[in-house]
């Protein structure tokens, strides 16, 4: 009997070994449970952290490249302010086309002139009479073959509305210096003179059509810059919508000789990149012409109120 009881106290104690065990296997496993539980939430956490850090660095990306394309709209609007002065009530005098007086001048010549000339009146500063101008990158037509296509054009348009019309030359075989070209419109007393070019660009890609009025600090003709700036803004919007050419605006310019040299409101229009095949071709186009020379005719009829 006393044996079996020995018996049964060691039994005991090791039921009872094994109960502690298997508490502690049990804790064990609530521990391993927590544990895992744990790291399964750290790492459910790190990936969400990680996905907010790529979401705030795509943010970040974004708002960056946002700020940077606005700047730069900001930038061209501001130098494209700067090159548009703001025009104000159009000074043309109000009247009847058929007592206004249009000079047309047909840039260049078929050979320039490097002789020099004064930039402008009591001017040191001396430039060249008239230099041979661009030629058509795809027509290989030269400028002053367009410009003086284009002129004749003109000239009969504004004719048929009524206008008085001369032209600084008919011809190619010509030498008239842009500053005698200048004098040409004042010895006709000319109500405004319009100048006729084209443009180019070393990068091909550049098109687009602009006019060139003299600034309100030009030292020699700041008193035609409001109207000059006026009649170049009435031109190139009205040629722009005729011909569906870029618009680029109005730029002063105060190194011109045929500008500075001026008497009466006078504009530039550079018709489009002569540098730029496709624009080449399309200035070549008799119909786009004809768009062209209505879009001129309809700028000056605003420019006067007409
Ligand atoms: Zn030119």
């Amino acid at each position: 009997m006393k044996k079996n009881l020995h018996i049964f106290s060691i039994l005991a104690i090791v039921a009872f070994c094994l109960s502690a065990c298997a508490k502690q296997v049990e804790v064990d496993n609530q521990i391993g449970n927590q544990i895992m539980s744990h790291m399964g939430e750290m790492v459910r956490q790190e990936t969400e952290k990680a996905e907010d850090q790529v979401a705030q660095e795509k943010a970040d990306a974004e708002k960056k490249a946002k700020e940077e394309a606005e700047a730069q709209a900001k930038k061209e609007q501001e130098s494209t302010v700067a090159q548009m002065p703001k025009v104000e009530a159009i000074p043309g005098q109000h009247r009847d086309p058929n007592s206004a007086v249009v000079v047309i001048d047909p840039g260049h010549q078929l050979r320039g002139d490097s002789a020099k000339e004064p930039n402008g009146p009591g001017s040191s500063t001396m430039k060249a009479r008239v230099t041979s101008g661009a030629t058509g990158v795809a027509t290989k037509v030269a400028e002053y073959v367009m410009n003086l296509n284009v002129s004749l054009k003109l000239k009969t348009e504004l004719e048929n509305r009524g206008y008085t019309v001369y032209m600084t030359r008919y011809t190619h075989d010509v030498n008239i210096s842009n500053k005698e070209r200048a004098e040409y419109a004042t010895s006709v007393e000319a109500d405004i003179a319009v100048r006729i070019h084209g443009n180019g660009s070393s990068n091909s890609s550049v098109r687009g059509a602009e006019t060139y009025a003299p600034s309100a600090k030009n030292p020699y003709v700041s008193h035609l810059s409001k109207a000059s700036i006026s009649l170049s803004r009435c031109i190139i919007d009205a040629y722009c919508q005729a011909t569906g050419f870029k618009n680029r605006g109005v730029f002063t310019s105060d190194t011109m000789t045929g500008i500075n040299w001026s008497t009466v409101p006078v504009t530039i229009i550079e018709l489009g990149y002569m540098s730029n095949a496709q624009e080449d071709r399309k200035m070549q186009d008799e119909t786009i012409q004809n768009n062209m020379v209505q879009g001129i005719a309809n700028g000056i009829d605003k420019y006067f109120g007409f």
